[in-house]
């Protein structure tokens, strides 16, 4: 038995205009009963704004989907940890495989990511997850262990403590290929266990989410697995049946 709340965060990418970001939110808050799971959206950076107006009353949280690893300054193009404040985001997702893998960043980069939203008050939701080649060579849990060390060498021993991971196996982004539960449970207690080396209470704590083509039909067996808190939700959270079946199970 645990008392961590289950969470479903919503990351919709480079996704949406004005219109259809008013659409989903209009049809969260109309079909989100309040359940006991928290959840939250991600939008592109320029939908943030108006998704703060959208949600403002609401208990429905708002994350970015990345951030600046510097303070203010002259970073042109750059949002930094601050502007999210501002703008009333509590989460920001960092290292997600799209901006590993597709973007460039390092660990160290992630590692530095981490630090500037912790320093500045953001709940940070990590994504960890190893590619199919890492996995079929039999390292997953290797990689995940360096994804980890990456941020503890920077951040700290105690960083994830309010912090939320995310694992994100790459062969199951947005492919429609589904960690088992079964996978899934032993990936996040793997997880729980390097933190539990560090610290048990916030080991104990970590909510750690599953993403992956998260669907309806696969959430409930994925979100009934021990140490799986929630999820987050890429192709399936832009669809509004879709997502509050997906938070429906969450409860
Ligand atoms: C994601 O991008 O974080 C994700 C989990 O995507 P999808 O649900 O589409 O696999």
């Amino acid at each position: 038995m645990t008392d961590r709340q289950p969470l479903v965060a919503a990351n919709w990418k480079m996704n949406g205009a004005r219109a259809s970001v008013a659409a989903l939110l209009g049809g969260l808050r109309q079909g989100l009963l309040e359940n006991g799971a928290e959840v939250l959206v991600c939008p592109a950076f320029i939908h943030i704004p108006l998704a703060a107006e959208l949600l403002a009353g609401s208990s429905i949280g708002l994350g970015a989907q990345t951030l600046a690893e510097y303070g203010n300054g002259a970073y042109t193009g750059e949002i930094s940890a601050a502007m999210l404040n501002d703008y009333g985001c509590r989460y920001v997702i960092i290292g997600h495989s799209e901006r590993r893998h597709i973007l460039g960043e390092t660990d160290a980069t992630v590692a530095r990511k981490f630090r500037q939203a912790q320093e500045h008050g953001l709940q940070v939701i990590l994504c960890l997850g190893e590619r199919l080649e890492e996995r079929e060579a039999g390292i997953t849990e290797q990689v995940l262990s360096e994804q980890l060390d990456a941020v503890i060498n920077v951040a700290g021993t105690d960083c994830f403590h309010g912090a939320v991971i995310a694992y994100e196996p790459v062969w199951a982004i947005g492919t429609g290929r589904t960690a088992t539960p079964e996978q899934a449970q032993a990936a996040h207690s793997f997880i729980r266990l390097q933190v539990a080396r560090h610290d048990d209470c916030v080991a104990a704590a970590l909510r750690i989410v599953y993403g992956g083509s998260v669907k309806a039909d696969n959430a409930a067996a994925l979100f009934a697995m021990a140490d799986v808190d929630g999820g987050l939700i890429g192709g399936a959270s832009l669809n509004i049946d879709d997502f509050l079946a997906i938070c429906r199970v969450a409860r």
